[in-house]
């Protein structure tokens, strides 16, 4: 799958992307559309079109690193919650065919929009910076 699968080929580096944190099951990097500022895609490095398509191990891979990031990138953006997103199957949106969660920080104040927003290369790869900061 690897070949074709826009977010393998995200993991096996061969097309680039704004990556915040890995370990040896998930990748995380920021959504190139992000709804808010810091909006973090976590993907499992072996392809799994959805949850339930994929082991329960990825499945956990996926939740630990949720658990792990979030509070970390809501510090780093200054966010006070975040939403949790997992679009299962094209009728309920799915984009890309490879599972992934949203994790979609949320800032007092600011409206909480699904709206996808398209910031330049340079500001995407500012807010990785901020997040790859906290994490180190
Ligand atoms: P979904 O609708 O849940 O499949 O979401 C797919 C997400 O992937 C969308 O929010 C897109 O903005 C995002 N996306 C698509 N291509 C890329 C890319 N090359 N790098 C980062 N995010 C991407
Ligand atoms: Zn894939």
């Amino acid at each position: 799958m690897a070949s074709t699968c826009l977010f393998c080929r995200i993991a096996s580096r061969e097309i680039p992307a704004a990556i915040v944190y890995e370990n040896d099951q998930v990748l995380a990097f920021l959504d190139i559309g992000p709804v808010s500022e810091g909006h973090t895609l976590i993907v499992p490095k072996v392809h799994a079109e959805n949850l339930s398509a994929g082991s329960v191990q990825v499945a956990e891979a996926i939740m630990s690193a949720v658990h792990y990031l979030a509070p970390k990138i809501m510090h780093a953006v200054g966010a006070a919650g975040y939403n949790l997103g997992m679009n299962h199957g094209a009728i309920a949106g799915q984009e890309v065919m490879h599972t992934h969660v949203h994790i979609m920080p949320r800032k007092e104040g600011e409206p909480r929009s699904f709206v996808k927003t398209h910031p330049s290369p340079e500001v995407i790869m500012q807010v990785a910076e901020k997040i790859r900061s906290i994490l180190r």
